[in-house]
């Protein structure tokens, strides 16, 4: 046979044939012998005549011929056919009906055995429906042929026994099947999110599975996603009554959630009016101001996330164990997830700096550029780009050596990042040459920028290797300004780089152009 897909199996009411097979053969046998054991007793009964004997004989063996056929096609079939299933319990009802009017009444303890046995097989093969007629159609048979006897007290057992049986093997089963389907269907939530959000590179990924999935899993009125940071939480997902709201920040002391994240265990509260026996946690409300009756957190617990998933109910007992096993394996999963979108993220940032300085490498300050130029562009705010070049350094590394030249470059950048905004770049072009983009700033303001540095750089002193107090080399800074010099980026990086050549050519140790050069532009 060939292996179908879970979610195909499931929705035949979540069995397959093999898990049909062995619980209803054993309710088939027993009503092809019951019905072996009543041709018995019937033909052996000298009180029987000869007419009630053919009948007695066709019934049974033509039964037993059905139902032998009813369970072989039953247990074969691939898909629930619910015509079958029909088919089979109008038919028994009818054989039922018939064996009663033609039959003498001792077989009447026959026929309530036999609706037993049929209910059982209709049960575990179909849903309810049929198993509750085959119940109702054979007790008002057995109930109507018996009309004189329903006034004797002592009649009721022969007549309501094997209904009460029935009924309750029905009620059973039923509960029994939605018990397993429920688990089948956990495991299927639980085997498509753990597939789904190993792929997940993003905290939003994980946030956005996290929403799809637990409405599916849980009758939760409310939940969200926490997490740590510091002694506070930030919640995010937050879902309440259909509705969902904006993150907030709740405190870590002395909130379930808390409470949840510190000691990275779950939290099972059923009933949020007993009083809670966690000492100095309380109840918060989030979301809308209506009081949750039960709760549930389970810790998202992974090497650099710490968090936690909270779900609310306005009813008490909402959610059992099962609901927070199911709920603490995801929790796992999400936090795996959470940790590689974090190592994803680490190594997404480190593979756009620069490995010795720490500014962004050639590549990503080019993107930045970019972006910052569309940026300048759409607020109409000027955009200035300086490059920057170390004068003579080839002769610094002979004469300090290459690592008194790296210390160099590094303490070159952190003066570069401490005469520049926030929102201003620095990225390594390449060797010994920077570049700085500062968005919002004309020529001029970045002339004054680039003198500060210059200045910081004339006093910079660094030791290395047993050289102490090593000054630090003088730099040549060329700027443009976007887009009133050059309305492209590489327009505007070759403007700046031809005004640094120029500043090379005229003796290193300056920056091009001269103030009065901006002065000019404002007028
Ligand atoms: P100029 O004033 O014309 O710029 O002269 P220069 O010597 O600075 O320029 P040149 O292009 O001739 O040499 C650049 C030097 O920068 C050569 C290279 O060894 C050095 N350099 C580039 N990257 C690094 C680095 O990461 N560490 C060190 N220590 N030196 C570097
Ligand atoms: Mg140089
Ligand atoms: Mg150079």
């Amino acid at each position: 046979m060939p292996n179908r897909p879970i979610k195909e199996r499931l929705e035949n009411l979540g069995f397959t044939p093999q898990e049909q097979q062995i619980p209803v053969i054993p309710s088939g046998v027993a009503s092809i012998l019951l019905l072996m054991v009543m041709l018995y007793n019937g033909l052996t009964n000298p009180s029987i005549n000869s007419l009630s004997h053919g009948i007695l004989l066709a019934y049974c063996v033509g039964n037993s011929l059905a139902l032998a056929y009813f369970h072989f096609s039953l247990v074969t079939t691939w898909q629930m056919k619910p015509a079958l299933v029909w088919t089979y319990a109008v038919v028994e009802v009818g054989a039922a009906i018939l064996a009663a009017s033609f039959l003498p009444k001792t077989v009447d303890a026959y026929l309530g055995g036999l609706m037993v046995l049929l209910c059982l097989t209709a049960s575990i093969i179909a849903d309810r429906k049929p198993a509750n007629f085959i119940l109702i159609s054979i007790t008002l048979t057995l109930v109507l042929f018996n009309l004189p006897d329903i006034g004797k007290p002592a009649h009721w057992p022969r007549l309501l026994g094997a209904t009460l049986v029935s009924a309750v093997a029905n009620e059973a089963i039923h509960q029994f099947k939605k018990l397993t389907t429920r688990n089948i269907n956990r495991l299927k939530i639980i085997n498509e999110f753990s597939r789904k959000i190993t792929s997940s590179l993003e905290t939003e990924q994980v946030l956005n599975l996290l929403n799809e999935t637990i409405p599916n899993a849980l009758p939760a009125d409310s939940y969200f996603f926490g997490l740590a940071e510091g002694d506070e939480i930030r919640l995010s997902l937050l879902y309440d009554d259909g509705e969902y709201f904006r993150d907030v920040k709740i405190k870590m002391e002395g909130t379930l959630s808390g409470w949840v994240v510190r000691n990275q265990k779950e939290l099972f509260l059923p009933d949020l009016r007993r009083n809670l026996d966690l000492s100095g946690v309380d109840q918060v409300i989030v979301g809308k101001e209506k009081t949750s009756l039960s709760w549930m957190g389970v810790p998202i617990n992974g090497i650099h996330v710490k968090g936690v998933i909270a779900f609310a109910s306005y009813q008490p007992n909402a959610f059992d164990r099962s609901d927070m096993e199911l709920m603490n394996n995801m929790a796992q999963h999400a936090a795996l997830a959470l940790d590689n979108t974090f190592h994803h993220a680490q190594v997404e940032k480190q593979s756009q700096l620069d490995g010795l300085t720490g500014v962004f490498n050639h590549g990503h300050f080019l993107n930045l550029l970019k972006a910052c130029a569309e940026q300048a562009q759409l607020q109409k705010r000027p955009l200035s780009l300086i490059m920057l070049d170390v004068d003579y350094f080839k002769q610094y590394n002979d004469t300090y050596g290459h690592l008194a030249g790296d210390e160099i470059l590094t303490a070159l950048c952190g003066t570069i990042s401490s005469h520049i905004k926030n929102t201003d770049i620095v990225g390594r072009w390449g060797g010994e040459e920077f570049a700085i983009t500062l968005l919002g700033a004309n020529g001029g303001q970045a002339q004054r920028v680039a003198q500060r540095i210059h200045e910081s750089m004339a006093v910079l002193k660094i030791s290395s290797a047993g050289h102490k107090n090593i000054p630090a080399p003088t730099l040549s800074q060329g700027i443009a300004q976007f887009p009133d010099e050059a309305d492209e980026i590489m327009k505007l990086v070759d403007l700046a780089d031809r005004r640094l050549y120029i500043a090379k050519e005229r003796g290193r140790n300056q920056i091009e152009p001269a103030p009065e050069h901006w002065e000019k532009m404002r007028v």
